[in-house]
């Protein structure tokens, strides 16, 4: 019996790993520059965890999220996004005790049961940012320029991109603004799909997420939370655009605009590429600054985002960030007849001692062969022939140039960077 993948858990093959190698190489240096620190959170957690701080109304926690008893009872998940990991481990590794805005950031596969297709699996891929400790405004204006950063790093165009910008107010301004959309919902309820009208009971807030055609009308004309913000909530946002302004960064507020997440307090914001389109956030992100309180913490405002490799692979794939095209090894080495086999093997072993990248032709080709897969791997091919191991030396070809030099195997080995020139890698 042939065993295949599960549905939505894909391979991600040897010809596309440079590219992600290259795009997390991208990500953790840019996170860097910026002051954050890499957390790894195991990727099984109790289910509780997402139920209490994602929310038991959203399509997440809802609909999407792997849960399974573990032999002993308890209900286990598999994250389905990685900020509730990452602020249980602030909490339950005392990492504010350390008094200090602790800028933590990760990367690594998520999992949620959607209906797979191009960019969206159900196991896929996220990096993403948290600072916790700081409710200053100019916090969240860093955490969107890092946004906007990271894009440029991996070549889209300022121009190419737009922000999407909103405010949902602290928890003082939430009872009146659920009523609101509560009152204005119940108003057109037989509009509403069948999932709008469940979380017009458990969270209308959640209504505003819906993608189903029927319910876009009463959505346009749903009351806007900036007209529900408190004083300070005002006075944030307002600081917050200033900032972004003075930063050249260009937004643009949508008011419907509230992630379908409950932890998300005033500031919430999506970074679309415009070839995508709006419904394609490259990431998404805002403030949760009830979030550490509420999973058992000390009151610790935090801001972060997240986005999703998969997206900026396949952006990048089609423009941006080009293949390395140079050749994956300096050397391959083609033995001709069993005496070059046998010393073939301590030679490459020495060469790799000394960084070389290389390989060996263990499939028995003729030289004809041999020398045409060299060409495809590498940049030098080094003959071992009889010839040349009876006189101790060894003809190293560039496969570049086709040039052709024999040199004497021991002064070859002790330095052979020397021969091959410099790496041009
Ligand atoms: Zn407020
Ligand atoms: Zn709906």
């Amino acid at each position: 019996m042939k065993v295949e993948s599960v549905r939505g858990m894909r391979d991600i093959l040897p010809e596309e790993v440079p590219l992600w190698q290259k795009l997390e190489e991208e990500i953790r240096s840019l996170f860097a520059l910026y002051g954050y620190k890499e957390i790894r959170p195991p990727l099984v957690e109790l289910a509780e965890l997402f139920s209490r701080s994602v929310g038991e109304a959203t399509d997440i926690v809802h609909k999407e999220m792997y849960v399974f008893p573990d032999k002993k009872g308890q209900m286990l998940a598999l994250r389905p996004e990685a900020t509730a990991s990452v602020v249980r481990a602030y909490i339950e590794h005392g990492l504010y005790a350390k008094g200090d805005l602790a800028k933590l950031y990760y990367i690594g596969p998520m999992f949620r049961y959607e209906k797979p297709q191009k960019g969206r699996q159900r196991q896929f891929h996220q990096y993403g940012v948290e600072a916790l400790g700081s409710l200053d405004p100019a916090l969240d204006a860093e955490v969107i320029d890092l946004a906007w950063h990271l894009m440029e790093r991996v070549g889209l165009s300022r121009e190419g991109l737009f922000l999407r910008l909103n405010s949902i107010g602290c928890r003082e301004d939430r009872p009146a603004y659920r009523a609101a959309l509560r009152a204005h919902f119940s108003g057109r309820k037989e509009e509403l799909c069948p999932d709008c009208q469940r979380r017009l009971q458990e969270n209308p807030l959640r209504i505003l997420d819906c993608k189903e055609p029927q319910c876009q009308g009463a959505i346009a004309a749903a009351p806007k939370s900036l007209d529900f913000l408190c004083e300070k909530c005002r006075a944030h946002f307002e600081e917050l655009l200033a900032i972004l302004e003075d930063l050249g960064l260009s937004y643009e507020l949508d008011p419907r605009l509230v992630r379908g997440i409950d932890y998300y307090t005033r500031t919430v914001f999506e970074l679309c590429s415009r070839e995508l389109g709006a419904q394609d956030a490259l990431l998404g992100g805002g403030r949760y600054d009830d979030l550490v309180e509420l999973l058992g913490g000390p009151p610790t405002p935090g801001v972060g985002f997240a986005g999703g490799m998969e997206r900026l692979v396949l952006v990048l794939s089609q423009h941006g960030l080009s293949q390395d095209e140079a050749s994956e090894l300096d050397l391959f080495v083609i033995p001709i007849g069993e005496e070059g086999k046998r010393r073939a093997v301590g030679i490459l072993a020495q060469l790799r001692r000394r960084g070389i990248s290389a390989d060996l032709d263990y499939m028995g080709r003729s030289l004809r062969k041999a020398m045409s897969v060299a060409a495809r791997r590498a940049r030098y091919a080094l003959l071992l022939g009889p010839d040349e191991l009876s006189q101790n030396s060894a003809t190293l070809k560039n496969l570049v140039t086709g040039v052709s030099s024999t040199a004497p195997l021991a002064e070859f080995l002790s330095n052979p960077r020397s021969f091959l020139g410099s790496t041009g890698t």
